[in-house]
């Protein structure tokens, strides 16, 4: 079953064609790497796949409905996806523990004892439960995107979209995150990550899809398009960052 599906996406800001007609689906319970240089446009697709973006053309599809129809509600459609960005995901005036209830609370309307008890749970999970009532400044940068990504799953979403996620950490935090998005995939979520980590592409990813300039170039199994690129452009891009 598709969860996300992206159709044609095209966007440019002003005159500068950012995608130029992007298709790709994911099927449930699978986790699709987006490789390809800076400037490529993995952010943008992402973007425009959590509707944070308006496309100029195209479709973004959630579990079948198209929900760039400018009937749809775009705000009840962003409640059923997780995003995490590069860094500055929490709210820094919210303690870790309020940050992962604020949505589930305040969006999706569950009691505050549910929301805590499930927060507590999730933070137990990765070993931050002693951190609930801290505040993010006092957390590393990788307990900050681990809390980042709990509280993304905090609202159950159908699929968790995951924007370079480990790339503004200093190396050595860089593999707490990982592990925690191989232990979320290894549960059967639904993932898109933008990443730059190839090693972790190649064991965690079921599909590696390259952009360039906004073009989606090839896509496939890691072994396939790591091992094997077909398109010179891929071949450059991993001669580069392997
Ligand atoms: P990547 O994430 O692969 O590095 P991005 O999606 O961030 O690429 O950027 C793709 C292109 O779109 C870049 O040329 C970038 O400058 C441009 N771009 C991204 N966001 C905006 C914006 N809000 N306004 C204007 N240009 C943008
Ligand atoms: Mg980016």
């Amino acid at each position: 079953m598709t969860v996300l599906e992206l159709r044609g996406i095209v966007k440019a800001f002003g005159d500068d064609v950012v995608l130029r007609g992007v298709d790709l689906a994911v099927d449930e319970h699978r986790v699709v790497a987006l490789i390809g240089g800076s400037g490529s446009g993995k952010s943008t697709l992402l973007r425009c796949a959590s509707l944070l973006e308006t496309v100029d053309d195209g479709q973004v599809l959630l579990d079948g409905e198209d929900v760039t129809d400018p009937r749809v509600d775009a705000d009840q459609v962003r409640r059923r996806m997780g995003v995490v960005f590069q860094a500055y995901n929490l709210f820094p005036h919210l303690s870790v523990l309020d940050n992962v209830t604020l949505a589930p609370t305040v969006v999706h309307g569950r009691s505050r004892a549910e929301a805590v008890e499930e927060a507590r749970a999730l933070l137990d999970r990765i070993g931050l439960a002693d951190k609930a009532a801290e505040y993010p400044d006092r957390l590393s940068g990788g307990q900050q995107q681990r809390v980042a990504i709990v509280r993304a799953l905090a609202v159950r979403p159908r699929v968790l979209l995951l924007d370079e996620v480990t790339s503004a950490l200093d190396p050595e935090l860089v593999g707490e995150v990982l592990s925690l998005v191989r232990e979320v995939a290894a549960q059967g979520m639904t993932i898109v990550m933008a990443t730059h980590e190839m090693g972790f592409a190649r064991q965690v990813a079921d599909t590696v899809a390259f952009l360039d300039g906004g073009v989606l170039l090839e896509s496939g199994p890691p072994a396939q398009v790591l091992g094997e690129p077909q398109h010179p452009r891929t071949r450059q891009f991993l001669a580069r960052v392997i």
